[in-house]
């Protein structure tokens, strides 16, 4: 017993399980190394999650509303539930996020968010004047069970009694529930998709010659590349949540208040989206069932995937876009895959056979380990931190192509990833920066890949998708062997 009268280790009341059990110790072979409770190493025994490889569910529809032109998010939960989102958006982008909170606290969690919720739209409306307002549900709010379909109803009365039908009919509201205990920021993303589409997508009139892009969380310069391919191509299009030039914005004073990045989809454009030829969701589990809810309603062509990461995978959306439009793919596109093809083998030395392990968002994962496959490596192990129905299916397709045997783990969090890691042997690890510890005790570089980076810069203004982002990563994969295998005394063997 200690002298505050708590006992020295203190229990964790579940299943009997003591904080001794389940500390982390960051230097597996010193003497002080726990050896962990084999029972508790997989994620599905505990009730606890140790270094979660996902975070919460309205993140992800946060990050799809400021996706569109003056799109600004209104939280209904606590301010807790919007400080971490900001925190990480400022983190990983180094760019300002908005997002507005319906600051919930005993009263609200109580009585209901009702009053917090068309006061603070009444604020954003009339000092804001936002284009559109993603209102995004939390734990909390769902919980109470805020009616919030009624409650956007009395705001929006209320507002126009101030300001005039008008002008309140000038934003948007948009609602998106995102109860983050039945899923994470995955599902956030993908429930945003179809809430906006739904609710703002019009009827057909006239073909615009278009197709639609879901791309999902993928970094500015990754949407970029998207743009650039179809650019190249001469096929116009439509990308929803376009955060290209929202997360990476020129500093260039004047600036206007409130502020507003110049980028962007515009909500004519959302609206104007079944008149497209197909809409492709890039990330199937970020953004299919936007598209997914296009092909219902409107009957247009849904293509969900694959990751356009690697060779064959941007070969695939290259060769579909050409089916629906029309268009050939132009020399330009091929010098540049011809590029990545030369680069390959120019690296082959160096990747071959290099064991690696890749973890993240589920869709990246499955393109990088594609990727990897093509460079000669042998995918040793792969993680979705987001529970997947297909995540398994996808990553044995590709193992039994390339004649590879990954352990999958599918929902699990990093400490069961780890644990596994420090059995086998290991290269190199791809993932986000949750990584960093777990590769500095198993000695092997990490390459960044996925949303989570915030411990490099420049990450976000290279694409990793494409043909382009293809030899991007090669180089940082490279590199990054080169700077282990070879250190600097040994250059010379180069
Ligand atoms: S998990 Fe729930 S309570 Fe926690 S930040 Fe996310 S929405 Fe808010």
């Amino acid at each position: 017993m200690s002298t505050n009268g708590l006992p020295d280790e203190i229990p964790i009341p579940i299943k009997g399980i003591t904080y001794q059990q389940i500390k982390v110790e960051k230097i597996p072979m010193s003497e002080s190394y726990i050896q962990r409770d084999s029972s508790l190493i997989p994620t599905a025994s505990r009730t606890v999650s140790l270094n979660p490889c996902r975070t919460c569910m309205p993140l992800g529809a946060m990050f799809a509303t400021l996706g569109v032109h003056r799109g600004l998010p209104f939280v209904q939960g606590a301010q807790g539930c919007t400080t971490y989102v900001r925190y990480t958006f400022c983190r990983i982008y180094k760019e300002p996020a908005i997002i507005a909170n319906a600051s919930f606290h005993e009263d609200a969690s109580v009585f209901g968010g009702q009053k917090n919720f068309v006061t603070g739209i009444r604020n954003l409306v009339v000092r804001y004047k936002p284009d559109l307002i993603g209102v995004v549900t939390t734990c909390s709010s769902e919980i109470i069970g805020d009616d919030m379909t009624s409650f956007i109803k009395m705001a929006k009365k209320k507002i126009a009694k101030e300001i005039g039908e008008e002008e309140m009919e000038k934003t948007k509201i948009v609602l998106i529930n995102t109860p983050s205990f039945a899923g994470s920021h995955v599902v956030g993303y993908d429930r945003a998709s179809k809430a906006f589409l739904s609710t703002l997508a019009k009827e057909k009139t006239e073909p615009n010659n278009k197709i639609n892009i879901i791309p999902g969380m993928m970094s500015p310069a990754d949407i970029k590349e998207i743009k650039h391919l179809l650019e190249v191509m001469g096929v116009d299009n439509i990308v929803l949540f376009d955060t290209s030039d929202v997360f990476n914005t020129p500093l260039r004073p004047p600036m206007e208040l409130p502020y507003y990045p110049k980028g962007g989809t515009k909500v004519e454009e959302i609206e104007d989206m079944a008149n497209s030829m197909a809409t492709f969701a890039l990330s199937p589990h970020e953004g299919g069932a936007g598209a997914k809810f296009m092909e219902k309603k409107f009957g247009m062509q849904a293509i969900i995937g694959p990751f356009p990461m690697g060779v064959k995978n941007t070969d695939a959306f290259l060769k579909t876009v050409s089916q629906i439009t029309g268009k050939p793919v132009p020399d330009e596109l091929l010098d540049e895959r011809g590029l990545l093809i030369d680069y390959m083998a120019d690296t082959l030395n160096y990747t071959m056979q290099k064991k690696v392990a890749i973890f993240g968002d589920p869709d990246i994962v499955v393109g990088a380990t594609r990727f990897a496959c093509e460079l000669g490596m042998e995918p040793v192990a792969v993680l979705s931190g987001t529970p997947s129905k297909i995540f398994n299916m996808q990553i044995e397709e590709i193992a039994k192509e390339y004649e590879v045997s990954p352990k999958i783990f599918n929902g699990s969090d990093l400490f069961e990833f780890e644990e596994y890691l420090k059995t086998i042997k290991l290269d190199i690890i791809f993932g986000n920066s949750k990584g960093v510890d777990i590769a500095r005790e198993l000695e092997v570089p990490l390459v960044r890949i996925g949303l989570m980076v915030w411990d490099r810069v420049g990450y976000q203004k290279r694409p990793v998708v494409g043909y382009r982002g293809g030899e991007f990563l090669l180089t940082e994969i490279v590199n990054s062997i080169l700077d282990y295998r070879f250190p600097d005394d040994r250059t010379q063997q180069l």
